[in-house]
Parts: C-alpha cells; sequence; structure tokens
C-alpha cells in the first residue's frame, strides 16, 4: 500500500526531533529528512542561534589525523551502519540506529558527534551531502574487525586496523582501558541456566575433590 503524504511528513518530523535530540545541526537534519530550514528552527529550536553550530565536519581530513580511539569508535559506528543497511533498514533510520547503539556502547563520552557520524555515512556512501565515496569498511585480515579506511587504502593491511593496534597498546595504555572497559561477566545462576549450572557447579566440585 502507498505510504501517504501524512504519513512521510509524520515520519520527517519524528526522525527530525530524534535527530535535534542527538544534537544534530539543523542543516543534517534537513537532509536527513527534506526539512526546510525555517520549519526546523520553528519546530525544534528556540530560535535559529540555539541550534548547534561551528563550521561542519570534514571526515576525510579529519579521519586521517585522528587518534586511535577516534578511529576505533568510527569504525564501530559505520560498521553497525553497515550491518542495519544489510538488513534492510533505510538510510536515515539506519544512521540513527546505528548512532544510538554506537553511543550506548561507549564506556565514555562518545567521541562522534551525530553530525560526524553523519558525514561518515556521506563519505563512506557517496550520499545527502556528498556525491563521492572517500572511504571503505576494510576486513582487517589478521583480527578480522571490520574498519574504516580512505578508498583504495590496501585492505589486506593489517598494520592500517585500528583494532589491531588497540589490542597491542590496550596493557600499557590508560587512556584506552578507559575507553574500553573490559566486559564484565554476570555471575551465573541455577535459575539462568538450569542444567548447564549445574553441570557446572558439579564440575567444580568434583575439581575441587581431587
Ligand atoms: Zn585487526
Amino acid at each position: 500500500m502507498e505510504t501517504s503524504y501524512a504519513e512521510r511528513h509524520i515520519k520527517s518530523l519524528s526522525l527530525a526531533k530524534t535527530c535535534a535530540e542527538l544534537g544534530a545541526r539543523i542543516k543534517t537534519i534537513s537532509y536527513l529528512t527534506g526539512l526546510g530550514h525555517q520549519d526546523l528552527v520553528r519546530l525544534f529550536f528556540v530560535d535559529a542561534h540555539s541550534a548547534p553550530r561551528g563550521r561542519p565536519p570534514a571526515s576525510p581530513e579529519w579521519y586521517h589525523q585522528a587518534n586511535l580511539i577516534e578511529k576505533v569508535e568510527a569504525s564501530v559506528f559505520c560498521a553497525i551502519f553497515e550491518r542495519m543497511s544489510a538488513l534492510g533498514v533505510g538510510p536515515a533510520d539506519a544512521l540513527v540506529g546505528a548512532y544510538k547503539t554506537y553511543r550506548g556502547q561507549c564506556a565514555q563520552p562518545a567521541r562522534i558527534s551525530f553530525d560526524r557520524a553523519f558525514d561518515l555515512v556521506c563519505h563512506l556512501k557517496g550520499m545527502w551531502a556528498q556525491r563521492t565515496v572517500q572511504f571503505s569498511l576494510n576486513v582487517c585480515p589478521s583480527c578480522h574487525s571490520h574498519f574504516l579506511a580512505a578508498l583504495g587504502e590496501r585492505a589486506r593491511c593489517e598494520h592500517a586496523c585500528p583494532f589491531c593496534k588497540l589490542v597491542k597498546r590496550y596493557s600499557c595504555d590508560k587512556r584506552v582501558q578507559t575507553s574500553f572497559a573490559p566486559c564484565s561477566t554476570p555471575p551465573l545462576l541455577q535459575s539462568d541456566f538450569g542444567l548447564l549450572a549445574v553441570f557446572i557447579a558439579n564440575g567444580t566440585a568434583d575439581a575441587d575433590a581431587r
């Protein structure tokens, strides 16, 4: 069934509201929703000055100079975006969904702003504000993580993989440890795992008895 104009407009307004809550610039929201600048100011900001301002992100230059943690976080966000897109989620919804998921996984305040995330996708897919693709998501031949790289950069070079570098640096870098704290495993309860927990408990008891 064809979507009516009213339904599309309501969806655009809902998307715009979410983007504004995530800290997006008016221009970014306009690209994603097709809504006009004046309408967005009137509906979601006190006035034009209360909206986020400053130079828009320029990610190809930024990524080249970004530190290791920023490269890892940008790669994590882009990998989630690609996964959502592969499941058939539309680009704007995938951007918002991937950004929320990425932000939820950060142990520290997210280093990638929503506008940066938008710009990364623009350059990864050649869409919205950019017509040319400048990034690709490469697979590391060593750890198999997906990492962001300049288009054409040798995909099989593990020296370019920020995740491999992160693992090497982890034990001696406090900043990296704070940003990527180890996941704590909840205690295994018998009520959660039934027979499995009984089996493990018995196995432990047997080992203790030996
Ligand atoms: Zn790697």
